[in-house]
């Protein structure tokens, strides 16, 4: 028996690129996943291909800028399916500029999509995580967050304020069970590095050493692994899936 059956994960920004591929991988181990998505549609479509791969899964409507609707997702899905085990903090967006010329309408909304929700839902989840002395946080951070990337200081300050967030929750929780970790991507082959200029794409991956980008699934088996019984004593860490273009 997988370490995830029977156990119900939310994983937000599940509609697309990396976490609609965590959503499909910790379905496939046998967790019952609550993915969510920014449409109905989109969550409808989610629902559909995780009942059709495992005959489990729930699509739910989000917009994780919205902190009441997140806790009352929290609270709704705890009481139609029992206890979340796991939490997947997936949404993010980028808003890229240089600083000079960045707008304080694109600060706040990378603030509020990539650093806020991370907190609000945390909140939301950890009291039954604590009271049953068992629970898994997986914040998905960026290498841009660690080594900082020019025209991205709105985003990488988020990411790495999810990391000190991250560190900070763990040492708070530990003594309960509860484990909190990031795992942090490079460039991964996503709709978010799709925009970017072909030239840009090539740039960067000149400093990649395994020379290609990464593939979603190569992120969804990592938080697949700090979700599972083999990470039991692993909190408070950043797991890097960035083909070595940071190594620290
Ligand atoms: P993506 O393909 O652009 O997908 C983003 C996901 O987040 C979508 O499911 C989207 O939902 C959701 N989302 C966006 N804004 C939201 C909001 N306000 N409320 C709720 N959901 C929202 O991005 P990705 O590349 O998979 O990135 C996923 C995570 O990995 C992000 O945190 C990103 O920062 C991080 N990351 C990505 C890379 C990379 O190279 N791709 C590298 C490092 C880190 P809709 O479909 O409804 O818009």
């Amino acid at each position: 028996m997988s370490a995830l059956e029977g156990k119900l994960v939310l994983v937000t920004g599940a509609s697309r690129g990396i976490g609609h591929g965590i959503s499909l991988e910790l379905a496939r181990q046998g967790a019952t996943v609550a993915g969510t998505a920014t449409s109905a549609e989109a969550a409808a479509r989610l629902e559909a291909e995780l009942q059709a791969l495992c005959g489990r899964g729930l699509g739910l409507v989000v917009n994780v800028n919205d902190a009441a609707a997140c806790t009352g997702l929290v609270e709704s899905l705890q009481a139609k399916a029992g206890r979340i085990y796991g939490l997947v903090n997936n949404a993010g967006v980028t808003r890229d500029n240089l600083l000079l010329r960045m707008k304080d309408a694109e600060w706040d909304e990378i603030m509020q999509t990539n650093l806020r929700p991370v907190f609000v839902l945390a909140r939301a989840v950890l009291r039954d995580m604590v009271k049953a002395r068992e629970g898994r946080i997986v914040n998905i951070t960026s290498v841009s967050g660690q080594m900082g990337n020019a025209g991205q200081s709105n985003y990488a300050a988020a990411k790495a304020g999810v990391e000190g967030f991250t560190r900070s929750l763990a040492r708070e929780v530990g003594s309960r069970g509860v484990t909190v970790n990031c795992v942090a991507p490079g460039f991964i082959d996503t709709d978010m590095t799709r925009a970017l200029p072909e030239a840009v794409r090539e740039g960067l991956l000149s400093h990649v050493p395994l020379g290609r980008l990464g593939k979603v699934q190569e992120v969804a088996a990592c938080v697949a692994f700090l979700l599972g019984t083999g990470a039991a004593y692993v909190t408070g860490s950043t797991l890097d899936v960035n083909g070595g273009l940071h190594m620290r």
